[in-house]
């Protein structure tokens, strides 16, 4: 499952290089070329797939299993307060090339990389509302 016009494809295939950090049969993780931080890794299945729904379990399984040993590598190699692990998924959602990845971003206190989102409160009655309509969609 090789989707031509794919970068990260094409990375997994080997036709465009990459600087590597962790390979094996399902997975590869390279360094961002357009870092938020030093260190900033990507994390991907090899095979092609759009959004993290469209993985298959089992194969999401195993590149889930991956990304704590990479990100505690990038911690430790970076020495970094912390990282976010982050998934964008769809446009909307700030996701640019369409081959699912697993950002791995180190954080230093005070590094300003990001802000806190908006957070709000749920007016009475709405979250369970809320809940409802998603577990209904499972
Ligand atoms: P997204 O916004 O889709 O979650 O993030 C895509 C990421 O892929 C971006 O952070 C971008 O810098 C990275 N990226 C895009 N093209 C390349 C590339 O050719 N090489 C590498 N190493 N990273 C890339
Ligand atoms: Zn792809």
């Amino acid at each position: 499952m090789i989707k031509n016009d794919c970068i990260f494809c094409k990375m997994a295939a080997g036709q465009v290089p990459v600087t590597k950090i962790y390979e094996d049969e399902i997975v590869l993780a390279f360094l961002d070329i357009g870092p938020v931080s030093d260190g900033h890794t990507l994390v991907i299945p090899k095979q092609h797939f759009e959004k993290l729904h469209d993985c298959p379990q089992q194969l999401l399984g195993q590149v889930g299993s991956c990304l704590g040993r990479i990100a505690r590598a990038v911690e430790v190699a970076m020495s970094s307060d912390g990282y976010n692990v982050l998934c964008n998924n769809g446009r909307a959602a700030g996701q640019l090339v369409e081959h699912l990845h697993f950002h791995i971003i180190p954080r230093n206190s005070g590094d300003g990389v990001f802000n806190r989102w908006p957070a709000y409160k749920y007016q009475q009655g709405k979250i369970e509302e809320i809940a409802a309509k998603i577990r209904r969609s499972l």
